[in-house]
């Protein structure tokens, strides 16, 4: 099989090429011609997700997650919405893992409930919990590769082996690890879903999701999105399947640079926690190391000082851009508690960890030394404050 390197530039293309075009055009037109189609839903329509554009990049994602087929979506939501509907039905039962990504806790514990959808969360690093939190009902079992924002990698191998042996659909947010550093569906998990507007995409200039897995579970979350909308326009798909092409190359860096950068971090006299699995400290670093080529991009910490030095630091920081969202070239810095996990009551938070001062950290591609030298003199600063 050809490297993952390889399958970024090659899988999917069509073939032959599209009037000899070396990258995949973009077939900007809602709807097409009738052509004696049979089934309505054979027709292509932007919404049916099977124009050219759509299927292209289906192929691609695909092979780079080692699974029977992928489908494309309008945001990462819409994947996680679309594939929790297609394996749930009212009077089911979810188990999930305690910390998600604010948007997806949200959908489980109030949207899913007015379907009549239960959820229960378990800690993903503790096997020998999760039998007592199964009843008859349970359908599924939802994690995140690597946490957001607390970058807990759960025992993942466990994970996809206790569904298989209890009959439930397991899934997986592979975000913040990439096909690049993790392939779930190589362990057995049915389901890997992407926010594809973070890594994939890579130049935090789109919103997109993916579905990949079991073929006939995509084929369901397929028919659900033709009914729920979050289709993925054709220029936002070509601007995709052209920063796909490159992931490879950022994610190295990503990893290099987030691994030097956690270990500085967790160094300085300024930093009371790091959370990054890099860490030969980080209580997930053997599961990582065993788990993942690579640590990704993405660390969480916590500044001595609380939220006052925490906004202190943002505002020090010269390079990083304090933004929500995570995953392009850019180097973004955010407060959790007050974006991405803003919807969370202040008790929700308290619970799960995410303290207020706990700043999120995507490192980008930038040189790894000026990003190094930038954190150097942002804490510098500070502790002059601090002195003052
Ligand atoms: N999954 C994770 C891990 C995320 O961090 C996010 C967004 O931050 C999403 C899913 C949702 O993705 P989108 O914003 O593309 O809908």
């Amino acid at each position: 099989m050809p490297s993952i390197d390889t399958k970024l530039i090659h899988a999917g293309e069509p073939k032959p090429r599209i009037r000899g075009a070396v990258a995949m055009p973009i077939f900007q037109t809602a709807m097409y011609e009738y052509g004696g189609e049979g089934a309505p839903d054979e027709l292509m329509y932007v919404r049916y997700n099977n124009t050219p554009n759509h299927a292209a990049l289906a192929h691609k994602l695909a092979a780079l997650e080692e699974t029977e087929a992928a489908l494309v979506t309008g945001s990462g939501m819409a994947a996680i919405s679309a594939a929790l509907l297609a394996v749930l039905r009212p009077g089911d039962h979810l188990l999930a893992q305690h910390g998600l990504y604010g948007g997806t806790f949200g959908l489980v514990t109030r949207e899913l409930p007015a379907l009549g959808i239960e959820v229960s969360f378990v800690d993903a690093a503790a096997p020998d919990t999760w039998a007592a939190a199964l009843r008859p009902n349970t359908r599924a079992f939802y994690v995140e590769a690597i946490s957001n924002p607390l970058m807990e990698v759960g025992a993942l191998d466990a994970v996809a082996g206790f569904a298989g042996a209890h009959g439930l659909v397991s899934l997986i947010d592979n975000t913040f690890t990439t096909p690049v550093n993790f392939r779930p569906a190589t362990l057995g998990f049915d389901l890997v879903l992407h926010s594809a507007t973070k890594y994939l995409n890579g130049h935090s200039d789109l919103v997109a999701g993916v579905v990949a897995g079991r073929a006939d579970l995509v084929e369901r979350a397929g028919a659900k999105l033709r009914h729920l909308g979050g289709a993925l326009d054709p220029h936002a798909c070509f601007l995709l399947h052209r920063g796909l092409k490159t992931l490879a190359l950022r994610m190295q860096r990503h990893n290099e640079s987030a691994l030097r950068l956690a270990r500085f971090l967790e160094a300085h006299p300024l930093i009371e926690r790091v959370h990054y699995p890099g860490l030969a400290s980080s209580p997930h670093h053997e599961r990582a190391s065993r788990l993942f080529a690579g640590f990704g991009g993405m660390i969480s910490f916590e500044p001595a000082g609380g939220l006052a030095a925490a906004d202190r630091l943002l505002q020090h920081l010269r390079l990083p851009v304090v933004a929500p969202s995570l995953g392009g070239v850019e180097t973004l810095v955010t407060r959790p508690a007050i974006t991405s996990h803003a919807g969370l009551t202040p008790e929700e938070r308290a619970r799960l960890g995410i303290h207020d001062h706990l700043i999120r950290l995507s490192v980008g591609i930038e040189g790894p030394d000026d990003l190094l030298a930038d954190f150097e003199q942002a804490l510098a600063a500070l502790e002059v404050e601090a002195a003052g």
